[in-house]
């Protein structure tokens, strides 16, 4: 298997070659077909990181952002805002070769008050995020793609849970969710029977 099979824009067949990846991973090997299957299907997979998840939903966010669009059209959420950061910079690496692609971390900025989030993709935490859309600061009606990465983590801070499900609510009705969590405790499962209900599970 390669990445060419999965068809993805020649941006993003760019950006994978500059940073060397040849060949997906078990978890996008698995999980591509399904996240960029049209209609868009929600997705909730176990997996540890070191084994490529980041790429792949980043992947799946960038084929479905059209940069001639200038709204926010997906939104990741972590559960601190180091990893935020990270994130957020394997979309600006791996999205470097779209044109006009705008990013933001939307994590606590003072300096950021008021100002209208101006990004495609937007990468945070989910209080913060939260705050923009109910400030409309953020302009969440054209958002398609939601991820949430290391659920449990998410689950084991305090509010971040409800925060991510306030998120989910505010956005339009028919989201694509997607998923990650290292663990399954019975809480995580019943999280994600609200977040991401009726979704495709991969377990590796
Ligand atoms: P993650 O599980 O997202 O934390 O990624 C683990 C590491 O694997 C990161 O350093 C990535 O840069 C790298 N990586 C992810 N996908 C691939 C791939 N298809 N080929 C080579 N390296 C990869």
């Amino acid at each position: 298997k390669n990445f060419s099979d999965l068809n993805l824009p020649e941006a993003l067949n760019k950006g994978l070659a500059s940073l060397n990846f040849h060949k997906p991973s078990k978890i996008q090997e698995r999980a591509l077909p399904l996240l960029l299957k049209n209609p868009a299907e929600n997705l909730i997979g176990q997996s540890q990181s070191g084994t490529g998840k980041t790429a792949a939903f980043t992947l799946n966010i960038l084929a479905r952002t059209d940069t001639s669009v200038n709204k926010p059209q997906a939104i990741a959420i972590a559960p601190t805002r180091e990893l935020a950061r990270q994130i957020l910079g394997v979309v600006q690496i791996m999205g470097q070769f779209m044109d006009g692609l705008k990013t933001y971390c939307a994590v606590p900025d003072p300096s950021q008050r008021n100002k209208q989030v101006d990004a495609h993709v937007v990468v945070g935490t989910p209080g913060t995020v939260m705050d923009l859309i109910r400030r409309r600061q953020l302009d969440a009606s054209g958002v398609k793609v939601l991820v949430l990465d290391e659920a449990d983590n998410m689950l084991d801070l305090q509010g971040l849970g409800d925060q991510s499900k306030r998120v989910k609510k505010l956005l339009p009705p028919h989201v694509q969710t997607v998923l990650f969590s290292a663990t399954f405790p019975e809480r995580v499962l019943a999280f994600c029977s609200v977040f991401a209900p009726n979704a495709n599970t991969i377990t590796l």
